[in-house]
C-alpha cells in the first residue's frame, strides 16, 4: 500500500524568512495538495544558543500572509505532536544510545580545549575516520573508563561513527541518483552535551515519527543527506525514509551564488516574506509584505523560481498551482532572483484583480498619508480607473490620493511658461458651462469651446490634468473629472487658474 504523503517545512526559528525558505514550504504546500496529503510544521529549536524571541510565530505569520497555512503545525497539533523539537527532547536520546549498543555511534568526552588544540595542530581538523582513533572517546577508552566517566556525569556528546570508504546511494526526486564517500564525511554530533539533540539526529527521528513520506528541502542540505540516509540505515528504518527532492538554490541576480540577505541590502530589495525586526537591536528588514506586493503575486513568482508547467504559463493563481504542481517538473539548475521580474509579477496580479480584492489593502496604504474612505463604491471606480498604472500597492496612493484631496502642489513648470490670460478665460469659461454628465460629452464641450476660442485642444488638455491632478499623470482627464463630480472639478480650475496666474 502506498503510504500517505505527509510533508513537512522544518524552520529553525533564527529570524527573518528568506524567500527560499517560503518556496521551501509552498513546494512542500503544493505536493500535500496535490496528493491530498498533510503539510506539517515543525519547529527546529534545538539550538538553544540561536533561540530567537518572536521568530516562530512570524513564520507562522508569513505562511498565513501567503495563504499556506500547514494543516499540522504547534498552533494547529494532531496526533503527531509536539511540532517543537525541543518539546521532544526526551523522544531522541534513546535512539543515540542504540546506535551506540549497535556499533554506529560512540561517546565523545573530549573537552572544548582538547578539540581546540586539535584544530591547531592539524588543518582543517575534521572529527572522523582519519582522527577518531587520537581522541578521547569511547572507541580509544577502556569499558570501564567510559563506565566510570559516564557514572561521574562527565560531559559528552554522541557521534555518528561514519563507516570507512563506503559510498552512500540514494534516489534524489529532483536530482535522480545521488552518492557520497564516506570518506568525506566527519562524524557528526548527534546528541550534544546538553542532551539536546543536533539537527541530524532531530530531523531523522521526527521524519520518522512525524510519517513524513517525503522530504523538500534546499539543496543547501545535499552536503547532509548521507549522515541522514546511514541513520535511517542505522536505526533499523530504512524501508520507512521519506523519499528526498533537493530543491534548486535560489541565486543572486548575476547568479554567482545564493541569494542571500546582504544581496538584498546591497541592491535595495527585500529578501525576507515580510518585515522582521530584531528582537535584540530593533532593526527592521523589510520584506515583500511591506514593500507592496500580494500574496498571490508573491506566491506565483516563487512557484516559477525552479518550476514551469512546461508551457510559456507564467501566471498561477495558487489554486491552479494546486492542480498542475509535480516534482517531475523542478529543474536542477538554480534560478536567478530577479527583482524586476518579481515586479512585473506584482503589477499583472494587480491588474487582473476586481476592486474589491485590491480596496483591503489600498485602504491601508492611503491610511498611511491620512486619507480615510467613507465612500467603497467611490473607491472601487478609482481602483478600476487606475489600477493598470499600480506596480506595488503603494503606487495607489501617489495614482489615487488626488481623487480624494486636492492638489497641494501643481507641475507648475510644465504650464506657466505658456500660461496666458486667454487660457484663464478658457478654463472659467469651460468651469460655467460645465455639465459632467460623462466623459464623452465634456471632452466635446471641451474641444468645442477651445476651438470657438481660437486653441488647439491639446494646448488646454495639459493645464486642465494639472488643475485636476497636480502632475502629468492618470487616467483620461474627463474620467477624472467625472468622477471627482462638478463641484470639485469646478473648484479645482478656479483654484488652479489662481496658482497659474500668480
Ligand atoms: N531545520 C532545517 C532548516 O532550517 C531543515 C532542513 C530539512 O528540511 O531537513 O532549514
Amino acid at each position: 500500500m502506498d503510504k500517505k504523503v505527509r510533508v513537512r517545512f522544518a524552520p529553525s526559528p533564527t529570524g527573518g524568512l528568506h524567500l527560499g525558505g517560503v518556496r521551501t514550504a509552498l513546494f512542500n504546500y503544493l505536493f500535500a495538495k496535490k496528493n491530498n496529503g498533510t503539510f506539517v510544521l515543525r519547529v527546529e529549536d534545538t539550538d538553544q544558543n540561536r533561540f530567537v524571541e518572536g521568530a516562530e510565530q512570524y513564520i507562522v505569520n508569513c505562511l498565513d500572509w501567503c495563504g499556506i497555512t500547514p494543516d499540522e503545525s504547534p498552533n494547529s497539533p494532531s496526533a503527531y505532536g509536539p511540532y517543537r523539537q525541543s518539546e521532544r527532547k526526551p523522544s531522541y536520546r534513546k535512539f543515540a544510545e542504540q546506535l551506540i549498543s549497535d556499533g554506529y555511534a560512540y561517546y565523545a568526552f573530549d573537552t572544548p580545549e582538547d578539540l581546540d588544540a586539535k584544530r591547531k595542530e592539524i588543518p582543517n581538523f575534521q572529527y572522523g575516520q582519519a582522527t577518531r582513533m587520537q581522541m578521547r572517546n569511547s572507541l580509544t577508552l577502556t569499558i570501564s573508563e567510559v563506565e566510570e566517566l559516564l557514572a561521574a556525569k562527565t560531559p559528552h556528546v554522541i557521534r555518528i561513527k561514519v563507516p570507512t570508504d563506503e559510498i552512500v546511494h540514494f534516489n534524489d526526486l529532483i536530482r535522480g541518483d545521488v552518492s557520497f564517500e564516506t570518506s568525506l564525511v566527519d562524524d557528526k554530533v548527534l546528541l550534544k552535551a546538553d542532551g539536546m539533540p543536533t539537527y541530524h539526529l532531530a530531523v531523522v527521528v521526527d521524519d520518522k515519527a512525524m510519517e513524513i513520506s517525503h522530504a523538500f528541502r534546499g539543496e543547501e542540505w545535499l552536503p547532509s543527506a548521507p549522515v541522514h540516509i546511514l541513520l535511517w540505515k542505522y536505526l533499523g528504518w530504512e524501508a520507512e525514509m521519506p523519499a528526498w527532492a533537493h530543491l534548486p538554490l535560489i541565486l543572486k541576480p548575476d547568479g554567482h551564488g545564493k541569494l542571500s540577505k546582504r544581496d538584498g541590502d546591497r541592491l535595495g530589495f527585500p529578501v525576507y516574506a515580510m518585515n522582521w525586526t530584531d528582537p535584540k537591536t530593533g532593526d527592521v528588514t523589510k520584506g515583500f509584505k511591506e514593500m507592496g506586493f500580494m500574496p498571490e503575486a508573491f506566491i506565483n513568482m516563487l512557484a516559477l523560481l525552479g518550476w514551469n508547467d512546461g508551457t510559456d504559463q507564467e501566471l498561477f493563481s495558487l489554486k491552479e498551482l494546486e492542480e498542475k504542481f509535480s516534482i517531475e517538473r523542478i529543474s536542477k539548475a538554480g534560478a536567478k532572483f530577479d527583482f524586476e521580474k518579481a515586479k512585473w509579477y506584482n503589477h499583472e496580479w494587480i491588474k487582473s484583480q476586481g476592486a474589491a480584492r485590491l480596496a483591503t489593502s489600498v485602504k491601508v496604504e492611503l491610511q498611511k498619508v491620512g486619507i480615510e474612505i467613507n465612500d467603497d463604491a467611490y473607491l472601487n471606480t478609482v481602483i478600476d480607473l487606475i489600477k493598470d498604472r499600480c506596480t506595488l500597492l503603494p503606487d495607489f496612493v501617489a495614482q489615487s490620493s488626488y481623487f480624494f484631496t486636492s492638489p497641494s502642489e501643481y507641475d507648475v513648470n510644465s504650464v506657466k511658461p505658456k500660461w496666458t490670460a486667454e487660457k484663464a478665460d478658457f478654463f472659467n469659461a469651460f468651469a460655467d458651462g460645465l455639465a459632467l454628465t460623462d466623459a464623452g460629452s465634456a471632452e466635446a464641450a471641451f474641444k468645442a469651446l477651445a476651438e470657438e476660442k481660437g486653441f488647439k485642444p491639446g494646448e488646454l488638455m495639459l493645464p486642465f490634468r494639472i488643475m485636476l491632478v497636480g502632475g502629468k499623470f492618470g487616467p483620461g482627464v474627463f474620467e477624472i473629472a467625472v468622477l471627482l463630480g462638478l463641484t470639485e472639478t469646478k473648484t479645482r480650475i478656479a483654484k488652479a487658474i489662481a496658482v497659474f496666474n500668480g
